[in-house]
């Protein structure tokens, strides 16, 4: 038997007036997901737990059976991996933001959320050395990038330099222990940023965006330091085999980390266009226990305030993915990783709907339906970290405790 976890990340949202007092998740035209909530299983997840606000990456670790809190090891560490970075224990890897900077300020943290000719500024960059350290760097997909800082005694106890809102300068990176490894580190990193800034500043690709009317991405925002270590793999925790499908680096990352089977599907970008068509296929033809098949752009219309983008969207994903999966599971869970509420922009603690679908013999109908107020008639008030053992319950794997 097989299961699917669909995730649409930063599905949990709140009413809005326009959308007639519905969240975007009920203002959709959703009719197969519809169908699956009310012939299925629903409730509520607190992702991490009640009151705290998940990350991505925290929020993947628990659904796939993690705790957080024993192996989360910094966000860079998930987005190196997931743009195919081979991690060493001693480095230190970082997410990073191309952005867009006026007069010392920043004035978009995601330079547009555009990554025209980011892929060649990236190979410039990529095989600096900064005294012994080498640097990796690598575009992954629209705004997003991975440095990597390779070489020896650095720590990743070093500060964000993004100060994740606008109006103001990026920071100086800042070491958070005493240490002299955290020293060198942030050294390291301020000259590696001033570098690579001078080297955006006046760039011909800079001068290409703004004639195309974009923002020029012309500083670098670095966050989430990690340093990877190996931990036991799903096969190995729970002896199952599972496949991971995504755009985006993070989560291809987070996949990767709990060793499940990554797949690069073309046409997955982790944005609006993503293909769809290409990702729902690709997770019919996996043969593994779980599939786990992530759509990003759920959060992304919420980080910009597009409510309204983010219903048409999930409207397109109800067409275009969820016909072609329905059946050919015999469990379908969908939900998100948190909630991203459209009015301010940020991840919240709230909350989010979950549903779980399948043949008739596996499914005690409630009378819930799949959204965040109707979620409250269904049975589920669980965490994340419950998710997979119930979906691993149902299909049989988790056996009886006791006779
Ligand atoms: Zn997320
Ligand atoms: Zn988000």
């Amino acid at each position: 038997m097989r299961v699917l976890m669909l995730i649409l990340d930063g599905l949990g949202d709140k009413q809005y007036k326009l959308l007639r007092n519905k969240t975007p998740l009920e203002f959709a035209r959703a009719p197969n997901l519809k169908k699956m909530g009310e012939l299925g299983e629903t409730g509520l997840m607190f992702t991490l737990g009640p009151g705290i606000i998940p990350g991505s990456d925290t929020a993947h670790l628990a659904l796939f059976g993690y705790d957080p809190l024993e192996y989360y090891q910094g966000r860079g560490v998930y987005e190196a991996l997931g743009a195919g970075i081979k991690l060493k224990p001693s480095d230190v890897a970082f997410r990073v933001n191309f952005a867009t900077v006026k007069n010392g300020k920043i004035v978009d943290r995601r330079a547009g959320r555009n990554g025209f000719g980011l892929d060649e500024l990236a190979e410039e960059i990529n095989g600096w050395k900064i005294k012994n350290v080498k640097i990796i760097f690598k575009h992954t997909v629209e705004h997003r990038a991975v440095l990597v800082l390779r070489g020896k005694n650095l720590s990743k106890a070093v500060s964000d330099t993004d100060p994740h809102r606008e109006g103001v300068p990026p920071r100086k990176p800042e070491p958070l222990d005493k240490s002299k490894n955290a020293k060198l580190t942030s050294n390291i990193l301020q000259t590696f940023l001033e570098k690579a800034n001078k080297l955006l500043e006046n760039h011909t690709i800079n001068k290409k965006r703004k004639r195309r009317g974009l923002l020029p991405a012309n500083t670098l925002l670095v966050r989430g330091a990690g340093q990877y270590h190996r931990i036991p793999s799903i096969k190995e925790l729970y002896g199952i085999t599972a496949t991971g499908i995504a755009g985006g680096a993070l989560y291809k990352g987070v996949a990767r980390f709990v060793g499940m089977d990554v797949l690069e599907v073309p046409g997955a970008t982790g944005d609006k266009n993503t293909n769809l068509h290409a990702k729902a296929e690709a997770a019919v033809n996996a043969k593994t226990d779980i599939v786990f098949l992530h759509v990003k752009a759920t959060d992304s219309f919420s980080h910009d305030h597009d409510y309204k983008g983010k219903s048409k969207f999930i409207e397109k994903v109800d067409k275009e993915l969820v016909p072609r999966i329905m059946k050919e599971f015999d469990i379908v869970f969908v939900s998100g990783d948190h909630t991203t509420l459209s009015s301010i922009g940020q991840h919240t603690a709230d909350p989010l709907p979950l549903l779980i679908y399948g043949d008739e013999s596996l499914i005690r109908r409630d009378l819930g339906k799949f959204s965040e107020r109707y979620a409250t008639l269904g049975q589920y008030r669980i965490f994340g970290l419950d998710v997979l053992p119930i979906l691993l319950s149902k299909i049989g794997i988790l056996g009886k405790y006791g006779e």
